[in-house]
């Protein structure tokens, strides 16, 4: 059986959203088992408040997943700005192996660079503060150690806000900046980048150094269909599920 490698991103998985809960938990059942590797760029969750957050449909997600890891496909998991309190203890539960925010990959050959997307994002500076904020060490333990109920009805107050902000945020201003694109794979020396995030799905076609360059953003799912972008050694595709 040829090597395969699949990407997924942004389901923003939700008790309210049952028919991307059900489709994912079909894709690990019998699509994802064809692949060698799983790649999930981020935001699989709408919010992940602590691994030790129960509440349907999570637990289920966990099981589906570490059946998965046991029979054999590798499953990585890059955090979003959605889910980036996904930790350790629901890696182990799972056998998920969690990325950094920047990872390279040999994607059949080629270095390829993975990241959830929102860090190419840097014309929203009020959301980078954010970010800043939210990935320090003392504002995690802090969020962390309050009870769970609590973290819940922030959870739903932050998804509120951030639909409000996002309403009146300049479309530009969210999606990638192409400076810092063309920066950050120059840094990392790849000329593939896998991302997600916008919700904007494209393949981009540019240059660096006179190399061909190529961008993929990945489609967010919705309750009527979900994306999946499929690597063998022939080349890609992505498929509908
Ligand atoms: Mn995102």
């Amino acid at each position: 059986m040829p090597q395969e490698i699949l990407f997924i991103s942004d389901l923003h998985i939700a008790f309210d959203k049952p028919e991307i809960t059900q489709r994912f938990l079909n894709f690990l059942e019998r699509r994802a088992p064809q692949a060698s590797a799983l790649y999930i760029l981020g935001d699989l969750f709408d919010a992940w408040i602590g691994d030790d957050d129960c509440t349907p449909p999570n637990s289920k997600i966990r099981k589906q997943l570490k059946q998965l890891t046991q029979s054999g496909t590798a499953v990585y998991f890059q955090p979003g700005n959605r889910d980036f309190l996904l930790g350790k203890r629901f890696c182990k539960e799972t056998g998920v192996t969690l990325l950094n925010d920047y990872e390279v990959i040999d994607l059949m050959g080629s270095a390829t660079l993975l990241t959830h997307g929102d860090l190419l994002c840097t014309d929203d500076l009020s959301y980078q503060a954010f970010r800043t904020k939210a990935h320090m060490v003392e504002w995690q333990q802090n969020v962390l150690s309050k009870p769970l109920l609590l973290r819940l009805l922030a959870a739903r107050w932050y998804r509120f806000r951030s639909y409000l902000h996002k309403r009146k945020k300049h479309q530009s201003i969210m999606d990638v900046n192409q400076e810092t694109v063309l920066h950050v794979m120059q840094e990392h020396g790849c000329l593939r980048l896998i991302h997600g995030h916008t919700h904007r799905p494209n393949i981009h076609n540019f240059l660096i150094n006179n190399q061909t360059a190529q961008r993929f953003v990945l489609s967010a799912w919705s309750k009527n269909v979900g994306e999946v972008l499929c690597w063998n050694s022939e080349g890609y595709q992505i498929e509908s599920l």
